[in-house]
């Protein structure tokens, strides 16, 4: 029959047919078609989901552009504040070898900030000094400055005018490449020049040989809570424990340590904390008072009353003797 289709089954226990209506025929073809259109339809979903991942791929790329650019600018934003803070330093930071004008006769006076608001505030600073200088105390005299600049670190480590490469603060490390804090200044100074202590004292270490950051260095203690160090020499021309004098050798500039070229590191404590050393550089006779000022953590009153008490020793007060 022509709507009718035979299917023969054959096993050892004989054959037996199957006989498909066309109904079923039907059944068949209707099933092809719903399977056609389920492969359709997932193809078409597989298709979709593709062009809508890759869109999300290039939203992702670009973003992450955005995100380069924006890291870029940031760097940039921030080389460039390093550099405003820098030259914002040296006009308030002029290289040590360009000594002011001859001074005139009042003290204290010496150095005047480059504009009107700095002197307003060095006025005000001033002002402040005046408290923390005991009323009772009179500032030193003539011998006792001579006495404080003989044990406070004051003028530079040279014998001749030095210029500066590095200051004090914030900088971008020359080898580590990070933001570090420069604990010192750098002088700068070719392999050899001769290195005086900055003021008297004990030479409390001294490093001969050039491993370690600092290299070949000196560290000497001050009177009074100050100490000094002098680092990256080539030589060292002293031991530890030995008593220096204002201008004692110390050694000779060099490359030791962790230094990308000849220079002197030189640094001031107090109490083991470091200070700007471009103070105590600029620091003399000449413009004595005008310490006070710029390094207002230190007790000043006490160190000056300090003073007067070792000037007096020639009259003490009492003198108990040993009994046996
Ligand atoms: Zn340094």
């Amino acid at each position: 029959m022509k709507d009718e289709l035979v299917i023969t089954l054959s096993s050892l226990g004989g054959s037996r047919d199957i006989v498909v209506t066309w109904k079923a025929k039907l059944c068949v073809g209707l099933a092809g078609v719903v399977l056609l259109g389920t492969m359709a339809v997932m193809g078409i979903t597989v298709l979709l989901t593709r062009a809508s991942l890759a869109q999300a791929q290039a939203q992702l790329s670009a973003l992450q552009e955005g995100h380069l650019t924006q890291k870029q600018r940031a760097d940039e934003l921030q080389q460039t504040l390093e550099e405003q803070v820098s030259e914002a330093k040296a006009p308030t930071q002029p290289p040590v070898e360009k000594k002011p004008p001859t001074p005139p006769a009042t003290e204290g006076k010496v150095e005047r900030p480059p504009s009107q608001s700095l002197r307003s505030t060095e006025r005000a600073v001033r002002a402040a000094d005046i408290l923390v200088v005991p009323r009772t105390s009179v500032l030193p005299k003539l011998s006792e400055r001579t006495l404080l600049l003989g044990m406070i670190p004051n003028g530079t480590p040279f014998k001749k005018a030095a210029k500066i490469s590095s200051y004090f603060g914030l900088r971008t490390h020359p080898i580590l490449r990070r933001i570090r804090s420069h604990k010192g200044i750098d002088f700068v100074a070719s392999i050899g020049t001769p290195v005086y202590a900055t003021a008297g004292g004990v030479v409390s270490r001294v490093n001969a040989s050039s491993r370690g950051g600092y290299g070949r260095q000196v560290l000497i203690q001050h009177g009074l809570g100050f100490s000094s160090r002098y680092a990256h020499l080539s030589q060292v021309s002293i031991k530890s424990g030995e008593h220096v004098a204002k201008g004692t050798l110390l050694g000779l500039t060099g490359n030791s340590g962790r230094s990308t070229g000849p220079h002197l590191h030189y640094e001031v404590l107090y109490r083991g904390k470091t200070l700007d050393p471009i103070n105590f550089a600029r620091w003399s006779n000449q413009n004595f008072e005008s310490i006070f000022a710029k390094e207002k953590e230190i007790p000043w009153a006490s160190l000056i009353k300090q003073s007067h008490q070792w000037s007096q020793m020639a009259s003490l007060p009492f003198s108990p003797k040993v009994v046996r």
